[in-house]
């Protein structure tokens, strides 16, 4: 039987890059019904809105999507789409694999890392007060109030809230998936030394939950500044992070970077039921229309898309032809030449299409 599966092509690249996945999936012979779903720029100039209950309705049914970049207007007062998906279907676990493919360009060689950054809270909540609001200056005049230290007049503000409960959902789902993939240790990332009450509830919460894999996963943790530092000169070191929201972020954005930049970097959003896959990468809005980017980050979240619909044959299958046609480096897109203007680069359904052929 067909596996249902919401499939959000997004703005910008996202209808390319998503159209070369869909190939490569199909060419796994895994039998897929897409129920497209618009989101973003073309949602906006239909519905007003670039995400509508009906996208969210299509997803809870089938409990499986796959989508593009979704572009976030700026200063139009729409929400990063992103982020409500996220916080809408409670995907609180945002896991991005950075592993090494042979033929990438990457400042070090044989990075394999997995990331699980905590989806729902943090600075990324909402929760903000702008400038000379009344309910900014309330707020301010309350914490002045009960606080020794003082919001000068005229800030914004926002809200980092991390609770215990959110904290020990992303570690234990961190150490599930270190007990079940077979990988050794997890570092949980924080500034519990600056943020003693926010980081420092979500490192206790990490510690709490490691004594429960003591034994089985080896567990440490690291201050972000450092980590960053560590992850560029002792890579080998780590074998899985575990950070809040916002570190998250930053720190994934650093090891797209470590295995060869955004063209490469997949990633995946679960939930207890749902699970959102997605590559890293934003809309590329110069490039739309050219039939030009690396379709490999949306690809490789097939795979995960793939593995998580227990179609682990096609996923091997399909990472391993994509692992190939790096490691051969003709038929690949502008991003992966030793030079950006080679006249040898193919275009996205090109790069596809030599994936398919080595499935
Ligand atoms: P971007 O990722 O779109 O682009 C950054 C750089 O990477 C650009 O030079 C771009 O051309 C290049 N690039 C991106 N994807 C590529 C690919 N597949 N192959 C080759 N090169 C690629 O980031 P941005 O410019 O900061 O953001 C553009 C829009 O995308 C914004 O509206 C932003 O909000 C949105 N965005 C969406 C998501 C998402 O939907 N998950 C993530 C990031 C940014």
């Amino acid at each position: 039987m067909a596996h249902k599966v919401s499939l959000l092509p997004g703005d910008g690249i996202g209808p390319e890059v998503t159209n070369a996945m869909k190939l490569c999936v199909e060419a796994t012979g895994v039998k897929i019904d897409w129920e497209v779903c618009e989101v973003g720029e073309k949602s906006i100039a239909k519905h007003g809105t670039p995400l509508t209950e009906g996208v969210l309705e299509s997803i809870r049914r089938n409990k499986t999507a796959i989508k593009g970049p979704i572009t976030t207007p700026i200063g139009k007062g729409f929400r990063s789409v992103n982020v409500q998906l996220r916080q809408a279907l409670d995907l609180y676990a945002c896991v991005r694999p950075c592993f090494y493919y042979e033929g990438t360009k990457t400042p070090i060689k044989n990075v394999n890392l997995v990331i699980f950054r905590e989806n729902t809270e943090d600075l990324y909540a909402g929760i903000e007060f702008d400038k000379g609001t009344t309910e900014c200056e309330r707020l301010r005049q309350m914490i002045n109030e009960m606080s020794v230290k003082k919001i000068r007049e005229g800030s914004a503000i926002s809200i980092k809230p991390i609770s215990g409960e959110a904290s020990k959902r992303i570690v234990r789902a961190a150490f599930e998936y270190a007990v079940k993939n077979g990988r050794k240790k997890i570092t949980a990332v924080h500034k519990a030394n600056i943020m003693k009450f926010s980081d420092g509830l979500f490192l206790k919460s990490a510690q709490e939950v490691a004594k429960e894999y003591e034994g089985r996963v080896e567990f440490n943790d690291c201050i972000v500044d450092n980590m960053c530092m560590q992850l560029v000169q002792s890579t080998s070191l780590y074998d899985m992070l575990v950070l809040p929201n916002l570190y998250g972020d930053i720190v994934s954005d650093l090891c797209a970077g470590l295995i060869g930049g955004l063209g490469i970097a997949s990633g995946a959003n679960y939930g207890d039921e749902i699970a959102l896959f997605e590559p890293v990468h934003g809309s590329a809005p110069k490039y739309v229309g050219q039939n030009k980017v690396n379709p490999t980050a949306t690809i490789l979240s097939s795979v995960l898309m793939l593995k998580h619909l227990k179609e682990d044959s096609a996923a091997l299958r399909l990472e391993n032809a994509v692992r190939a046609v790096l490691k051969e480096g003709k038929d690949v897109t502008y991003d992966l030449k030793a030079s950006r203007n080679d006249p040898s680069a193919v275009g996205t359904l090109q790069m596809a299409e030599a994936i398919c052929k080595k499935i």
